[in-house]
């Protein structure tokens, strides 16, 4: 077992660091803010070769979940979080290498695997939430294709993206009443598929958006996976979804934690820096603990989902610990910070927002809870 990164992994991580780290969290913030979406910034990381360096090789990268959540960890500690690289490379890249017809591979993964084209992940519906096997948006066949109708919501990212890969129903399990699910890659400009903002409280360059399908016709090689069968592929997207959300999630506590000792050695109030007080130097060194806890089972993951292992069980607790390690990174960082803490100058509560967003999604910290208890503990299903 060798723990130690390899001299390219180090390259990987301090080149991408620092193409973000020219951008930073002030432009990242001016992006959010004023309806940007960081193009400058994801040109920059596509055009050196880092937004897809997990699609297969002739279609742009040659490497794998390890080294995209490097890429997207880097990214968020030089202060710009980018959900889009749970998307598009992660999930749709990982789902389309895997389970697409060469025929589609070569149409879509060029896009993904150099970052010129974006693809949204459509999967979250107003009335299934958590219970996907639910969903109400429904793909009928129609003159040897397909007609796609129903509504998502939350999208993160489809004003941006030349496709989006939607999760449909094409039929009902009439033991379960589960539906039967179905993947489409649909373009975001279809006759029939439209889009509207919806407006939240959170500090990202990508905007979310409830989107109608109305009759969207589809040819059949726009199907992905099996007809009805896309729960196999559909988990092997959402595990390196979950893995990118905790790579997101230990970059911002890095972020958080960088400017925390920073402001813990310089700022005096008597007569010795702040950070010489153990009520505020002890709930760093947890941070930083539980971030490194956090940052080992990403690490974990990745490998397992690299290496063809069920990465189910370690993305889910990845994900989990993260999301609670960046809490508390950027909640004890405006601690330190005292009034500052509030400051958009010094780029804390403007993380916070992110680092929350990625407890409830892409899976609640609920629904991790119960993956863990079914299935590592062999509990009864509560639900
Ligand atoms: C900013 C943002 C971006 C997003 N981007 C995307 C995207 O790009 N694509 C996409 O498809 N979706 C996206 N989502 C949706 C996101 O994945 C969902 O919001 C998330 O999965 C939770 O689903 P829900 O909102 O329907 O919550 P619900 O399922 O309604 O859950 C509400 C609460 O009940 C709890 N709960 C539900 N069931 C159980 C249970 N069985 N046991 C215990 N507790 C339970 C949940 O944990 C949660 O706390 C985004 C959401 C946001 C806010």
């Amino acid at each position: 077992m060798d723990f130690a990164e390899t001299d390219e992994h180090q390259l990987l991580r301090s080149t991408v660091f620092e193409i973000a780290s020219s951008f930073g969290h002030s432009y990242f913030v001016d992006q959010a803010r004023t309806g940007g979406k960081a193009l400058e910034l994801w040109s920059a990381l596509s055009e050196a070769g880092f937004t897809g360096v997990n699609v297969i090789e002739p279609y742009g990268g040659a490497m794998g979940m390890v080294e995209l959540a490097m890429v997207a960890e880097e990214t968020a500690a030089a202060g710009c979080p980018l959900l889009m690289f749970l998307v598009s490379p992660a999930i749709c890249g990982e789902i389309l290498a895997r389970h697409g017809t060469f025929e589609q591979q070569q149409r879509w993964l060029p896009g993904i695997g150099s970052g010129r084209q974006k693809m949204a992940f459509a999967i979250t519906e107003p009335d299934a939430g958590s219970n996907s096997h639910n969903v109400a948006t429904t793909a009928t066949r129609r003159d040897g294709g397909w007609s796609l109708s129903g509504t998502k919501y939350y999208i993160s990212g489809i004003d941006e993206a030349e496709h989006v890969l939607v999760v449909s129903r094409t039929g009902t399990d009439e033991r379960t009443g589960r539906g039967q699910l179905t993947l489409f890659v649909v373009p975001t400009d279809a006759p029939g598929l439209s889009f509207t903002p919806i407006d939240v409280q959170i500090v990202s360059t990508e905007k979310q958006f409830t989107v109608y399908f109305d009759g969207v016709e589809l040819s059949d090689d726009h199907r992905v996976g099996p007809e009805g069968g896309a729960l196999r592929p559909l988990f092997e997207g959402l595990n390196p979804e979950r893995i990118m959300s905790a790579a997101v999630l230990n970059g911002i506590s890095r972020y958080a934690l960088a400017k925390a000792s920073a402001y813990a050695t310089t700022r005096e109030v008597w007569g010795v820096p702040i950070g010489t007080h153990q009520g505020l130097s002890h709930p760093l060194a947890k941070a930083a603990i539980d971030l490194e806890l956090a940052r080992l089972m990403t690490t974990k993951a990745a490998w397992c989902f690299d290496h063809g292992l069920d990465a189910g069980e370690a993305s889910n607790m990845a994900k989990l610990a993260a999301a609670d390690a960046a809490l508390c990174s950027v909640d004890q960082a405006m601690q330190v910070h005292g009034g500052n803490g509030m400051s958009t100058e010094y780029g804390l509560a403007t993380m916070w927002g992110m680092a929350r967003l990625l407890k409830v999604a892409p899976v609640s910290r609920e629904m991790i809870l119960n993956y863990v208890a079914t299935h590592t503990l062999g509990l009864p299903r509560s639900y």
